[in-house]
């Protein structure tokens, strides 16, 4: 028999997120819709919305029947619109908080089907220790910070969003950087894990990045002023430097590091928390969406007594997770150190911004890369491929690959044989940028002044 108690309460605690007013919305939808089909008691299903978090519960300043109609419009708004918010004293054990939700709870037990908790790691401790522990009653969480250090779940609401408006940002910094062939130092969210300034440095081709999960700061310092150098000795004009806020060096040190022991001028930027706001990107929607359903589905399991669960994204699936002792465990400030993807995602960044000089002529083997119509990504994706093929070593007997550019497609490289075609060679420099240029590299010969190579590339290979 799936649960037939009629009340749900739904709260957003902790920090607020881009994603938190989406989940909302989909959750009164989906826990008035879900039940309109029990015949003749379509309306004594409710939601009751806590305001602020728990102090809503402890206070009882709620919204008492919330409609589906009242949550229209939620999709693009950012941060919440029920209020999110802290309660210090629920955190160091106060008894009177604690006593007024078991209070407030016992009240209404007969009808309570479970509450829906928007938030991050520590309203999840709350759920634990208050809701399951000392009131016993069913709760499913929903994973929503911008620092993503929940573990178990692979993106939590609000952390897309926030990626994007570091890309935008950090994009506009950029024509300054250029302008004055100056360095920036940005400051990014995200508090002990550095999930936000990995995604945002790979994003924004960032050619520097301090992590909180770094082991030691000083040996990294080392080889990033070494980088930065190398950089400017190949006349790349602007750099940024991403400062994960939990990082070990913080940005001041960095800052005046850098500005002493590298040739380039120095400027930094705290965007802070600018990172929080804004509406909701489409992945935010739609995760907000996809996990209220599922929090939704989770409160009417059939089984027996209280339960505390967590939804989360695991790879493209969205699941319940019953082991909140776990995640509880293992989130917020090492909660990426083991995680096999996260480490690959860092060695992917370092591949990515180091430096490496042209391959010269002596070098084997060629690869050609070939793209179809175009798609935002595609040069993202061909400046990675060159950069990594430049590094790869196979062997002995090559110490890299040069990555050779086909115009048109597999158009273009039927007409290879039959007249001459272009071909652009690609390497470390000229891939400079690709990540924040749209369409294909057809058309970058123009853009970047790389000069074509006419030729097919069996002629153009005995050249070299
Ligand atoms: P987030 O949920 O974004 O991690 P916080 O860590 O500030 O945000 O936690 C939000 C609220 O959850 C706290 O203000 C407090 O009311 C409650 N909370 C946090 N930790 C605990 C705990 N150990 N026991 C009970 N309640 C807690």
């Amino acid at each position: 028999m799936p649960n037939r108690k009629k009340q749900l309460i739904i709260l957003t605690s902790g920090g607020d997120a881009p994603g938190m007013n989406p989940a909302l919305r989909a959750a009164v939808r989906c826990w008035l819709h879900k039940n309109a089909s029990d015949k003749g008691e379509k309306n004594s299903y409710i939601v009751i919305a806590a305001k602020n978090g728990y102090n809503g519960i402890i206070n009882w300043d709620v919204s008492e029947r919330v409609k589906t109609s009242g949550v229209g419009g939620l999709l693009a708004r950012g941060g919440t619109v029920i209020g999110a918010g802290r309660c210090e004293n629920l955190k160091e054990g106060g008894s009177f908080e604690r006593s007024y939700i078991k209070e407030k709870l016992d009240s209404i037990r007969n009808d309570l089907a479970g509450l829906i908790v928007i938030g991050g790691d520590g309203s999840f401790r709350g759920m634990k220790e208050i809701l399951l522990d000392e009131c016993q009653v069913r709760t499913i969480g929903i994973p929503a910070t911008i620092d993503n250090d929940i573990w178990g779940t692979d993106l939590s609401l609000g952390v897309d969003t926030a990626l994007n408006t570091n890309v935008e940002l950090i994009d506009k910094i950029r024509d300054t950087a250029a302008a004055f062939r100056r360095s920036f130092v940005v400051e990014i969210m995200g508090r002990n894990c550095g999930y936000l300034a990995l995604a945002t440095a790979i994003a924004t081709e960032s050619e520097a990045l301090f992590l909180p999960e770094d082991e030691t700061s000083f040996p990294r310092l080392g080889r990033i002023k070494r980088n930065l150098d190398d950089l400017f000795e190949h006349k790349i004009l602007d750099t940024v430097v991403i400062v994960a806020e939990g990082a070990k060096l913080k940005l001041p040190t960095i800052e005046n590091i850098l500005q002493t022991y590298t040739k380039w001028e120095i400027r930094s930027v705290v965007p802070g928390y600018t990172q929080r706001g804004g509406s909701p990107s489409g992945i935010d929607r739609i995760l907000g969406c996809r996990f209220a359903w599922k929090a939704v589905k989770g409160l009417k399991e059939p089984l027996k007594g209280p339960y505390a669960k967590v939804v989360t994204l695991r790879g493209i699936n969205i699941e319940l997770d019953n082991n909140l002792d776990n995640i509880i465990k293992n989130s917020g400030k090492n909660s990426k150190i083991e995680d096999d993807n996260y480490r690959k995602m860092k060695n992917l960044q370092w591949d990515l911004s180091s430096y490496c000089t042209p391959l010269g002529n002596n070098i084997g083997n060629s690869l050609l890369v070939i793209h179809g119509p175009d798609a935002p990504g595609i040069n993202a994706a061909i400046r990675a491929y060159t950069r990594i093929a430049m590094k790869m070593k196979i062997g002995a007997k090559f110490t890299g690959f040069r990555t050779i550019a086909v115009r048109r497609g597999l158009e273009g490289l039927a007409d290879l044989f039959l007249q001459d075609n272009d071909f652009i060679e690609l390497d470390w420099e000229k891939t400079t940028g690709f990540s924040y240029t749209g369409g294909v590299p057809s058309n970058l010969s123009q853009l970047y002044n790389i000069e074509p190579i006419h030729a097919g590339p069996r002629d153009w290979l005995k050249k070299k």
